[in-house]
């Protein structure tokens, strides 16, 4: 069976994304046959396309997609034929039209949710539900710094966290961006080119934040650890200016004794257990429209190369998805 995948034979910049034919292999034990209707586009893509994340080449690309189940594998239970479902996980193969993948890390897909939808958030909310459910757990009142608020994690992490009643500081770089962020419950606003500890300390009486949510990386790894509290915990989750630099630990204690965790969603939903009741819990606050899902760019799978530049020159906001 043949369908068309994006694959890349070396690691560099969106041109070594190509759109081809691609030989389907046999379903294997444990797996489900899904044709994709949407896929999510997420910035871990470009790690994985860059090498900064290295993985065997020539590769498929994409952690997350929704679909109908074609086929199954003889010993699955978990899903049959029909289906809607959502995953995200590797391998990376999701920027494809039809795939094989282990059933049991798939999420049926309520009615109230559209294919769409569910691949505009499930690794995107389950990213929000860990950073502020488990990484730090938030606290009514608590004060909590988060960058990129206006992009895909971050939009949902400001709807989530202004329902769990923490105060939030959103960083961003565009004026369009604040607005955005602020209209899904961030508080306070700091602009990417100011002094962020500084702007903190205004907005915390001097005192600092509890959390920092840092997707930056390499730029803001020093403004964020200046922004605690003391024995304020830092989440460092992301790269989208580089990775972080090795640190000494001492650092942490002239700063009154802070916690550094550098979280992945992997660890958090590994057991399907887990994975079911994380994505309820996303899933209930959508139907409750305490999460609204901001699909704000489409482009056909064929185009992803121009999503990627468009993710990596900072030119989008909330979710992004492509249609195969
Ligand atoms: P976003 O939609 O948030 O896009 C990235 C945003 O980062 C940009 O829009 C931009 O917002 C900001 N940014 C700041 N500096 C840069 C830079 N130098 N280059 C590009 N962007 C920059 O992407 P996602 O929602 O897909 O992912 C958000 C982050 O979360 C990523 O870093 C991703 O790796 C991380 N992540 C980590 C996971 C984990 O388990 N560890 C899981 C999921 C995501 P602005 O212009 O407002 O500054």
């Amino acid at each position: 069976m043949k369908t068309n995948a994006i694959r890349i034979s070396e690691y560099g910049g969106p041109e070594v994304l190509e759109f081809r034919e691609i030989d389907l292999p046999e379903l294997q034990p444990g797996e489900a046959r899904i044709r994709h209707t949407a896929i999510g586009l997420n910035f871990i893509d470009t790690y994985h396309r860059s090498g900064l994340y290295p993985m065997p080449l020539p590769t498929g690309l994409g952690s997350e997609a929704a679909g109908i189940v074609e086929a199954v594998a003889n010993d699955v239970s978990s899903v049959k034929v029909g289906d809607r479902v959502v995953y995200t996980g590797r391998p990376t193969d999701s920027y494809s039209e039809i795939r094989n993948f282990d059933a049991n890390q798939l999420v049926p897909i309520p009615n109230e949710i559209s294919d769409e939808q569910a691949a505009a958030i499930l690794l995107k909310g389950l990213t929000a539900w860990y950073l502020l459910r488990k990484s730090y757990e938030v606290k009514s009142g608590d004060n909590i710094l988060l960058y990129a608020a206006a992009g895909g994690v971050g939009l949902i992490a400001c709807q989530w966290a202004s329902h769990l009643g923490a105060n939030i500081i959103g960083v961003v770089s565009t004026d369009q961006k604040a607005e955005l962020a602020q209209s899904h419950g961030c508080n306070q606003i700091i602009m990417a080119n100011e002094n962020i500890p500084e702007k903190v300390m205004s907005y915390t009486n001097n005192e600092g934040v509890a959390a920092v949510y840092d997707s930056i990386g390499r730029d803001t790894f020093f403004s964020s650890l200046d922004s605690l509290r003391p024995h304020g915990v830092m989440v460092t989750f992301g790269n989208a200016s580089g990775p972080v630099d090795p640190f000494a630990p001492a650092e942490l204690a002239k700063r009154h004794s802070l916690y550094v965790t550098r979280p992945i969603l992997a660890d958090f939903i590994s057991q399907r257990d887990n994975l079911l009741l994380a994505s309820r819990e996303l899933f209930d606050l959508v139907k409750n429209g305490i999460i609204k899902i901001n699909i704000n760019q489409k482009y056909a799978l064929k185009d992803t190369a121009q999503a990627h530049r468009d993710l990596e020159s900072r030119k989008t906001t909330g979710s992004t998805i492509l249609l195969p």
